[in-house]
Order: structure tokens, then sequence, then C-alpha cells
């Protein structure tokens, strides 16, 4: 593989790349006894995932949510491999005439060459955001970033996104690294700190779209 790892462990090795209008990341993880690999999300203009991939045996391709910049590249990944592609329940349906092969539910463990991957339904950013949990890494998607929560388009869902945020994604291990759908990567702890000072000075969660925990 010509690209360095972002993340690796005895199991896996994690890759990340940056594409599309938005600076969206995705990510191609794979499993080190197998090669067998996993996609996770698909922005747009995905040639050098798409060249690591191939160096791999593409088994999957998860999406955290069904947000166009998140998907530009689905199409040209799907025709190059074949490969399953999953979703979260509540955001397949949105992606007609692209569902993907199946839908992803809380809790659901998925298996891809010798990792196992734990799926968290965190609702809130979208209905059917979903995280993913492979031993201590994190996919976020657009629910968690360093600094605070992914955008929300109203306080209703403002309040969800806090609550799959600090009922799901604070109560993993504090030594948890999680990569999220635009910029760098965080820690639970840090995430933990941050959030403890948000709920003491956060007055009203009649608030929305784009949050910093520390403003
Ligand atoms: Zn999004």
């Amino acid at each position: 593989m010509n690209y360095k790892p972002e993340f690796t462990d005895k199991d896996m090795s994690l890759y990340k790349f940056i594409s599309g209008p938005y600076d969206n990341n995705g990510y191609l993880l794979v499993c080190k006894q197998t090669n067998k690999s996993v996609i996770v999300d698909a922005p747009g203009n995905p040639d050098e995932l798409i060249s690591a991939a191939q160096e791999t045996d593409t088994d999957m391709m998860l999406i955290t949510h069904n947000h166009w910049d998140h998907l530009l590249g689905y199409k040209e990944i799907t025709t190059k491999f074949n490969l399953r592609t999953g979703i979260g329940v509540d955001d397949a349906e949105g992606m007609k005439p692209d569902i993907p092969d199946f839908q992803i539910c809380d809790g659901q463990t998925l298996t891809v060459g010798k990792i196992s991957i734990k799926a968290i339904h965190t609702p809130g950013h979208t209905e059917g955001s979903t995280c993913f949990l492979i031993n201590n890494i994190l996919f976020t998607g657009d629910t968690l970033f360093p600094g605070g929560p992914g955008k929300s388009q109203n306080s209703k869902a403002f309040q969800t996104i806090i609550n799959s945020i600090s009922s799901k994604l604070l109560a993993l291990k504090q030594s948890v690294v999680f990569f999220p759908g635009h910029g760098l990567d965080g820690t639970i702890k840090n995430a933990q700190k941050d959030y403890f000072v948000f709920e003491k000075n956060c007055s009203s969660y009649e608030i929305f779209g784009d949050i910093e925990w520390l403003n």
C-alpha cells in the first residue's frame, strides 16, 4: 500500500482520504489477517480511495448518513467494486433509487474479515445517522466532531443529537479515538471534558445549527 495509515493496531489499518467540494473524509479500513476491507462513506472524486481499495479485497461500504456530500462517489465506488453497502434504517428510504443492499439497526454487529464492527444508531443530524465502533476507533459521520456536535436543523433535532452523543458515544471508553466525516479526529476523553463544560453552561436547549461545546 502506497498510502500511510492514519491508525493501526494488531487487527487493522485505517486509511483516510479527503475529497469532494466539502473536504469530506472517506475511510478505508483493512483487516490485517485477510486483507478484506470496508469503506466508510463515499465522498466525491474518490480516486485515491479507489486506488488504495484496489489493493485490498473490498467487502463492504458503510454510509454514516444520507447527505449528498458523503455520497457523491457512491455510484463510482459501487460500480468499481463488488461490495455490500449498508446505511442506518431511517436513512435508507431517502436514498432511492440507490437504496443500499442492507439496512443497519442499533447494536447490530457486522463482520469484515476478522474485524467486528458495532453499529450505534445516533439520530439527530439525520434520523438514521449511525456511528461504527471497531476495537478502539469510532466513525462518527456528522454526529460528533472535536469541538462539538454536527449541525442540527431545529431544536428538537439538537436535543436528539445531544442525547445520542451523551448517552451513547460519551459512554464509550475514554481511550476511543473518533474519526468524523470532515476534519480531524478526536478522543472520547476530550469530548467528555468539553461536553461537561457545555452541559454546565447551557441555559437553554432551544438552540440548533452549528453549536460548539465551548462557545
Ligand atoms: Zn451531514
